[in-house]
């Protein structure tokens, strides 16, 4: 593991390093392997975690890439007395992530439909390459290389610095309405409903529900609520899972028993208003550090997929009548729309349609089995699967998923590689296991 300390310490190691060794790794907070590197070098980026510059007249915030979106909250996110402030435009489901990380796997939250992914919103990016060379990519200049960076997997050498593109909204307070739902169809209905109005929405679904049930949950939509401030998010979290315990507390029993006490949370109309802090809706997991500890020993997988809007209803069904014939999968289950705001992300994950993300006790071949068949559905559909929440797509998947690979494949740089590199057979390693 290298920690270098600065940008140029950082741009200088790659120089010396063996063909195919390396991998830049953030906060490591990627369910998969794209940030792992058995047997080569992780040269963790934490340490470059310095602001240069913020113009509150345009927004634009430059920064090294080791800061995270927790340090950039708050210390740009203080509401002024009329509530407005300055926001990060793309926030994931975690706020605990690298400012490097969320440009290389180019992140998404849940204003997809409005604001599109991360890489919308960076301006520039600095990236140290092996051949000695640091240059700055933007639309306009080294394009081809801020294409292939942005989604880019860190394959194309050490984004050091990156300037990002923050909004002022007129109330960082937010105005929020939960919606239970019966079906999966009307889950469709209410986000047709949503769309234009919310401009963050997804919704939980009870993934052992089946039959009539099938694809229940809460809908979940939020706004911006002028004149309502709302205090900058901890850059910790402020409880956490102290132990693994020695078995998944995450079993069939415990998620149906939640699951259902969860659909009916709201009392009997269904529904609840509010307005208050976007901390936990935008980070209802930040809440409890170390919560991973809850899958025991076994761990868990992720799987995260987008569909074509054109069958989407049909397929989302196929999915998640899967996971409840297999009677696997857990209480974090999140739908939502992606709109077609594009990035400019040569290997982006977000497309237009309909993304399903849960997690799953790992149960060995069963859930590996269940994962194919997944994996074998969204195929099918033209769809195709997170690799920052991977761990068992196929090659032939990648590569269907991922038309672009070929002209991403120019751009990598020869001394990066990572597991899900060498896995999906984007690069080979050179004596790396
Ligand atoms: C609770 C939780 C919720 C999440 N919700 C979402 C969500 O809603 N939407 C979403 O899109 N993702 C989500 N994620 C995934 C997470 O946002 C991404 O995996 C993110 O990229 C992790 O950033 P990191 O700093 O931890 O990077 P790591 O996981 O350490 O690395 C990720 C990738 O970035 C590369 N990288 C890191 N730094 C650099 C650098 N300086 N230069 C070049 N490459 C670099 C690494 O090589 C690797 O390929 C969630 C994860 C968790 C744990």
């Amino acid at each position: 593991m290298l920690l270098p300390a600065t940008p140029d310490r950082a741009a200088a190691v790659l120089p010396g390093l063996p063909l195919r060794s390396a991998i830049a790794h953030g906060c490591g907070r990627s369910y998969g392997d794209v940030a792992l590197n058995p047997g080569g070098t992780l040269i963790d980026m934490r340490s470059l975690d310095r602001f240069v510059a913020f113009d509150a007249g345009t927004g634009l915030l430059t920064c090294e890439t080791g800061v995270t979106l927790a340090d950039i909250l708050a210390a740009i996110s203080r509401p002024a007395p009329d509530g407005s402030g300055w926001l990060l435009p793309v926030m994931p489901g975690t706020r605990f992530v690298t400012v490097g990380g969320a440009i290389a796997n180019d992140v998404h939250g849940k204003n997809a439909h409005h604001l599109g992914s991360f890489g919308c919103h960076v301006e520039a990016l600095e990236l140290a390459r092996s051949d000695g060379a640091r240059l700055w990519c933007s639309r306009t200049e080294n394009s081809d290389l801020f294409a292939a960076t942005i989604g880019g997997l860190g394959l194309t050498g050490l984004i050091l610095t990156a300037t990002l593109r923050l909004r002022h909204v007129a109330g960082l307070g937010v105005e929020t309405e939960d919606i239970r739902f019966a079906r999966l169809d009307d889950f469709f209905t209410l986000d047709a409903e949503s769309a234009d109005g919310w401009e963050y929405t997804a919704a939980w679904i009870d993934c052992l529900a089946s039959g009539d049930d099938l694809g229940r949950g809460l809908y979940m939509r939020a706004r911006h609520a002028p004149g309502v401030s709302a205090a900058p998010p901890s850059r910790t979290p402020k409880l956490s899972v102290p132990v693994t315990p020695p078995l998944s507390l995450v079993n069939g029993l415990s998620v149906r028993a939640f699951n259902a006490m969860y659909w009916r949370k709201l009392g009997p109309s269904g529904r609840k208003s509010g307005v208050g802090s976007y901390e936990k809706v935008f980070f209802p997991l930040d809440a409890i550090g170390g919560w991973n500890r809850l899958y025991g020993p076994a761990g868990f997988y992720q799987f995260q997929a987008v569909v074509p809007p054109r069958d989407a209803r049909a397929v989302t069904a196929a999915l998640l009548s899967a996971i409840a014939a297999a009677g696997q999968g857990s209480m974090l289950v999140v739908l939502k729309r992606f709109g077609d705001v594009r990035s400019p992300g040569l290997m982006s994950f977000p497309m237009p349609g309909i993304t399903l993300a849960l997690d799953f006790p790992n149960r060995d071949a069963a859930t590996l089995g269940l994962l194919s068949r997944l994996d074998a559905i969204v195929m099918e559909a033209g769809g195709r699967i997170y690799p920052a929440k991977d761990f068992s797509m196929s090659r032939g998947s990648f590569t269907q998923g991922y038309p672009a690979l070929s002209v991403f494949e120019r751009h990598l740089d020869p001394v990066m590689s990572s597991a899900f590199a060498r896995r999906m057979g984007i690069t080979e390693g050179e004596g790396i296991s």
